[in-house]
């Protein structure tokens, strides 16, 4: 996203360099710089200690679609914190441990998506209103229900990968 006008006092903002970024929108009443930005979201993998991974189904949207968690950064907050919270709020999992794979552009919606894989604690689902159900599966079932979303097919191919060259490859 490109500012136009001041988020805080609603002035017009013209543009100004700073060092190598030229044309940055600045307002002169706030004496700041606004550089472009893109919304900031978490993807997480969830992992049991048996090595399978809950996919969810919302209950918005496509119902019948799996998806991986997902949910926007809060303002203050870690990207890690922000998969802890999400795994929680939406399916009731306790994070153990946390690894960061990669970053996807998602265009559509203007979203960088941080993109990590989770250790989470065996346990029963709790879900909140957003989430229809879930199930546990294998990487080859996940494959399969993963196959027609996009960063959630990038992200496994990335865990996959990571598997691969950390010898857990099953
Ligand atoms: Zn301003």
């Amino acid at each position: 996203m490109k500012f136009s006008f001041c988020p805080h006092c609603g002035s017009k903002l013209f543009s100004k360099d700073f060092g190598d970024d030229k044309n940055i929108p600045f307002c002169a009443n706030c004496e700041m710089p606004f550089f472009p930005r893109s919304g900031l979201c978490v993807i997480v993998i969830p992992v049991n200690q048996n090595n399978m991974i809950a996919l969810t189904r919302q209950s918005y949207g496509d119902i019948s679609k799996y998806v991986l968690t997902a949910g926007f950064i809060e303002e203050g907050e870690t990207a890690e914190n922000a998969c802890k919270r999400e795994l929680f709020e939406e399916l009731g999992l306790k994070t153990v441990n946390l690894t960061y794979l990669a970053s996807y552009y998602y265009e559509k919606s203007d979203n960088l998506m941080l993109g990590f894989t989770a250790i989470v604690k065996d346990g029963d689902f709790n879900f909140s209103n957003e989430v229809r159900d879930a199930c546990w599966v294998d990487l080859n079932e996940a494959r399969k229900l993963l196959k027609n979303t996009t960063v959630g097919r990038e992200l496994l191919n990335e865990y996959i990968n990571f598997l691969k060259t950390h010898n857990n490859y099953c």
